[in-house]
Parts: structure tokens; C-alpha cells; sequence
């Protein structure tokens, strides 16, 4: 019999809405029963299943997903039994999990769609217990800020030896990454500088691991991206605190001649405690901005000096001093600038607290802050690129594609291979030194201007494109991509000890679903 036309438009409306009810109601069974297997769960921390918006959100503010709950564990069991739940859930559940450290992420790497937050900042569990012996170290529990350890150590006159930049960031979120700064030429970055974990793996095992026990899994989880487990603790290397610094900017108008006092400097047996370096381009007023907090050696001829216009690189340098050496610091971050190439008028000097110096992007986040700068997207792009590439990567991308340095800062430093540790899931480049360069701008979405979100990612997207093109072997850091045939490029070679450690240690890539390197096989459906 032949349906006439209305009775098929009928079926073909009605059909796919049944499918779509039987699909809303499976999921919302679905969803009631995984809520109900979470809250039956004997933990002493709580689940939350609304209010969760906080966990959708980053400080890059570009990506949003809601997770369906968040867990805040107060032990390290509680992570253990929600992991082993989901791992006992098997593939068919489609249900992922991240830790959430401070969620200063870039591109949603700590959120988990319709997935398990673990907000790791309410993991408090034991105190922080300092040891003084042969190795010198502090344990601590993976969500705890890099500030809040600073300020705990210091009571003993102990600080941890290697930095970020910024430290409202959590141990479990750095050392998942790599965590760089500008004592990493010396001391490597953070994570060469950690002696023992311990993990919860994918499978909710709770796992204690250094170079001596379960190496694989502690070398795997360093810059692990949150692929083989979540970190719970972590022992820190620490050395004695100095109480100031020296803390210098000078100023160079030709790359080369920045580079190679860079270069010369972290490879010196007598050097600064701190390299970095900066890239202005076009910024007008940076001698009075800066004057307000460093003191100019010759004012005379800096106040002549102007950098509206100009490609500038600054090279900021700090000397770690003791009141008791007061009397002998100036003579000889004398003796160590007179290595040195800069642009005579332009030695920027201060004196602040250790303290003062290592939180220094906190005092610039109040102020970005009351400016509303702060909660902005935030487009970064973080590049590790071998020094034999640096010069001509500078040409084109600081000296063409770049036009100017207004909407945030460009750092630029290099720093020694040997310091870091080629079994870790970090990437390294093939040379002995290789360069950070990072892009660090805010943008305002709905702008079409130098500083609209668009812009500045199409910006990125013009280096990445001629970083490829011209074959640099540079890597992402905090590296994002979103097929599998980009992530395996970036760990060249390291990809199949990374599918290897995957397997072993979250068979069911259960974790970190932010990163998208791996995706759980099955959907909730
Ligand atoms: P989150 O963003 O919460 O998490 C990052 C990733 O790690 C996610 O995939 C998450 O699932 C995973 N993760 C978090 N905790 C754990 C855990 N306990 N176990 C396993 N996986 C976990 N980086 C540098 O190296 N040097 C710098 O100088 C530097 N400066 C920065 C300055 C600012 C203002 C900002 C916003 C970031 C900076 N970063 C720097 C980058 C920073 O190190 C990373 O973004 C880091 O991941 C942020 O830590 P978080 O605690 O917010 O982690």
C-alpha cells in the first residue's frame, strides 16, 4: 500500500523525536543512576552535582565544558574509590575524570565533559612536613599552591629551587607539565626537581613511585599531561632561602647580541640565580613604566632613551643576596654585568624580599585584576625551539609577523638540556640548549582590532605555520592539539612509550579527557 505524503512527513518527524525521547530518557536514567552509585560511595570528602560552573572554566576562558559532577576529596581515597567505580564501570560508560588544580589551564586540559572534576585544592590531607638531612625536601599534597609551600618553608629558612613565574598554581598542575622559569638553566625545571609521588592510577590503584620504586610510572607521570594518573603527594627538593634579591632589566636592540649574552650567561660556572628575557615591539612609554619600580643607573641618558617604534629584548637577571653580603653584592653583579652587551643607559636596578620577586605576577594580577584584564581569553602560545633555530625563528616571527607587544607580555630565555630528564613524558628537542618563547596576550572577544580573540589566534596560528613550514623543530609547551595524528608528531619518537605507559597505567583512558590525546572508546549511550 502507498503512504500518501503527509503520512511520511508525519513518520519522519515523529520517528527521530521518539529516538530522541528514548535517548533524553535513557540519559537522564543514566545520569540519575550514576548520581545515585556516586553518593552511595564511602568517601569523606562530597560530590557536587549543581554549582558546578566553576569547573567549566579556565583562565584561558575560551573553553567550556560542564563536568556531571565534581568530587572534593578530603583523602587520597577518596580519588582511589571514585577511579576504581569508574574503572569498574568498563568502557560501555563513556564516564572520564580530571584533576582540577588551580584551572589555570589554557584550552579546557582540566575540565571533563559530562565527566568527574576532582578538585584537587580541597585534598589538604596531611601537613606539609619538612625534611633536613642528606636531601633536603618537603612533602606536600598535589593540590596545594606553589605560594602557600613557599611561605611554609621559608619558616625554616627553605625554599623549594625551581619556579614558575607564577605560583597560584598547583603542584599536580605543574608538574604535569614540565613548570619553567628562569632558575631551570640551573636546577632544570620543576619537575627534575622532585624525589618521590605518589599516584592513584587509572585503574584507582594508589601507587608510590621515584627513581628507585615503580621508575616508570614516576618518570611517566612527570609532564604526563595527567595521561597515566593523578598525582595525590609530592616530595620537592628544597636548598636554603635567600632573604633579597638584586633584580636587573637591561635593554638590547639587536637579537643576537641578547642571545648571545643569554647563552653565555646560563652556561657560566659564575652567573645570576635567574635568566630570562623579554621581547618589547613597539611599546610606547617603557622607560617611565618601569621607572616606577626599578631605579635607572643614568638618567641622564635614559630619559633620552624611547622605545615607541622599536624591537627592544630585555634581558632580566636576579642575585640571590643575605643581608649579611650587602656590602659585596653590588660589586659583584658589577663584575657579572660587565660581561655583558646591553645598551649602556639602560640598567634597570631594584632590591625587593625573595619572597617580593617570586610572587611578582601575583602583584601584576591585582592590578590586572582591578583594570578586569585578568578574566579575559587568554590565546597563549608557548614554544620550545633548539637554538640553532632561534635566530631565524626571531627574524620572521619578532621581526615580521609580530607588530607589536601591547596586549601582554613575550618572554624569551634559553636554557640547558642536561638539566632535565629524557625519561620523563616531557618532549625534548635534540639540542643541548633550547629557547622558551611565550606568548602571553589577553584579548577582547568582541574586538576586531590588534587585540580581538581572533586576531591574535590567527596570529599564532601564522608562527605555528611557519615554524612547520620552515622545518624548525620547535614543540608546543602546554601543547594543545586536537587529532591523534598531532599528537603523535609531537612526541615523535617518545609516542609509543607514551601508548605504552597509557596502556599500563589507564588502559580505559579514563583521565585527563581535556587534553584530547585519547578518547574512552564507548559514549554514555
Ligand atoms: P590545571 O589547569 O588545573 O591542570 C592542568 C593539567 O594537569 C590538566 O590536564 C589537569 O587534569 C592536570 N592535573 C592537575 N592536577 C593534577 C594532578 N594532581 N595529577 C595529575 N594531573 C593533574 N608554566 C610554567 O611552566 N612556567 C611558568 O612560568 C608559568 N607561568 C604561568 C603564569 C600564569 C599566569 C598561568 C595562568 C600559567 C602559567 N604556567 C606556567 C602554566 C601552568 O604551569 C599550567 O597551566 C599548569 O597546568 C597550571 O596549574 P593548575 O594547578 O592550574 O593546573
Amino acid at each position: 500500500m502507498k503512504k500518501n505524503s503527509s503520512s511520511i512527513s508525519l513518520t519522519r518527524n515523529i520517528v527521530p523525536l521518539i529516538v530522541c525521547c528514548c535517548m533524553a530518557i535513557k540519559l537522564s536514567l543514566c545520569f540519575s543512576s550514576l548520581e545515585s552509585s556516586l553518593r552511595a560511595l564511602h568517601i569523606q570528602g562530597s560530590f557536587s552535582f549543581d554549582g558546578n560552573e566553576f569547573a567549566a572554566k579556565d583562565f584561558g576562558n575560551q573553553i567550556h565544558f560542564l563536568p556531571f559532577a565534581v568530587l572534593h576529596p578530603k583523602k587520597v581515597s577518596d580519588i582511589a574509590t571514585t577511579i576504581q567505580h569508574v574503572w569498574q564501570m568498563g568502557s560501555g560508560s563513556g564516564l572520564t575524570v580530571a584533576a582540577r588544580g588551580h584551572g589555570h589551564s589554557l584550552q579546557g586540559q582540566a575540565q571533563a565533559p559530562h565527566g568527574i572534576v576532582i578538585n584537587m585544592e580541597s585534598l589538604t590531607g596531611k601537613e606539609m612536613t619538612v625534611h633536613e638531612g642528606k636531601f633536603t625536601y618537603v612533602d606536600v599534597s598535589a593540590g596545594e599552591l606553589w605560594i602557600n609551600i613557599l611561605h611554609e618553608c621559608l619558616k625554616q629558612g627553605l625554599a623549594p629551587k625551581s619556579w614558575t613565574d607564577y605560583l597560584h598554581l598547583t603542584v599536580g598542575g605543574t608538574l604535569s607539565n614540565a613548570g619553567i622559569s628562569g632558575q631551570a638553566f640551573r636546577h632544570g625545571p620543576q619537575i627534575s626537581n622532585v624525589h618521590q609521588l605518589e599516584v592513584v592510577t587509572g585503574k584507582g590503584e594508589v601507587v608510590v613511585c621515584s627513581e628507585e620504586q615503580n621508575a616508570d610510572l614516576f618518570h611517566g607521570v612527570l609532564g604526563g599531561l595527567g595521561q597515566f594518573g593523578i598525582i595525590t603527594r609530592a616530595r620537592i627538593a628544597l636548598e636554603p632561602a635567600p632573604k633579597m634579591v638584586k633584580w636587573i632589566r637591561v635593554l638590547y636592540s639587536d637579537f643576537s647580541t641578547f642571545a648571545r649574552d643569554q647563552e653565555h650567561l646560563i652556561s657560566a660556572e659564575n652567573t645570576f640565580d635567574y635568566i630570562e628575557g623579554l621581547v618589547i615591539i613597539n611599546k610606547s612609554g617603557l622607560v617611565n613604566y618601569w621607572r616606577s619600580s626599578f631605579n635607572l643607573h643614568d638618567t641622564t641618558q635614559a630619559n633620552q632613551f624611547i622605545s615607541d617604534g622599536k624591537t627592544l629584548f630585555c634581558l632580566e637577571l636576579t642575585k640571590n643576596f643575605n643581608p649579611h653580603e650587602a656590602d659585596t653584592i653590588d660589586m659583584e653583579v658589577d663584575s657579572l654585568l660587565s660581561q655583558l652587551n646591553y645598551i649602556t643607559s639602560t640598567l634597570f636596578i631594584t632590591e625587593v624580599s625573595y619572597v617580593e620577586f617570586l610572587d611578582r605576577v601575583h602583584t601584576a594580577e591585582l592590578k590586572l585584576r582591578s583594570k578586569g584584564i585578568w578574566d579575559l581569553p587568554h590565546p597563549w602560545l608557548n614554544l620550545i625551539i633548539p637554538k640553532s633555530q632561534i635566530s631565524i625563528f626571531a627574524d620572521v616571527v619578532f621581526g615580521n609577523i609580530l607588530t607589536d607587544t601591547n596586549n601582554g607580555p613575550v618572554l624569551v630565555y634559553p636554557v640547558n638540556k642536561s638539566m632535565w630528564d629524557n625519561r620523563t613524558s616531557f618532549v625534548l628537542p635534540e639540542e643541548d640548549i633550547f629557547y622558551l618563547v611565550a606568548f602571553l596576550p589577553h584579548a577582547v572577544p568582541s574586538s576586531t582590532e590588534h587585540d580581538g580573540l581572533q586576531y591574535i589566534l590567527s596570529l599564532n596560528k601564522r608562527i605555528l605555520d611557519f615554524c612547520e613550514a620552515a622545518n624548525l623543530g620547535v614543540k608546543q609547551y602546554l601543547p594543545h592539539y586536537t587529532t591523534r595524528e598531532e599528537w603523535q608528531a609531537h612526541f615523535g619518537r617518545r609516542w609509543e612509550i607514551f601508548m605504552q605507559r597509557k596502556l599500563a597505567y589507564d588502559p580505559l583512558a579514563i583521565l585527563a579527557p581535556g587534553q584530547r590525546i585519547f578518547q574512552k572508546a564507548v559514549s554514555i549511550l
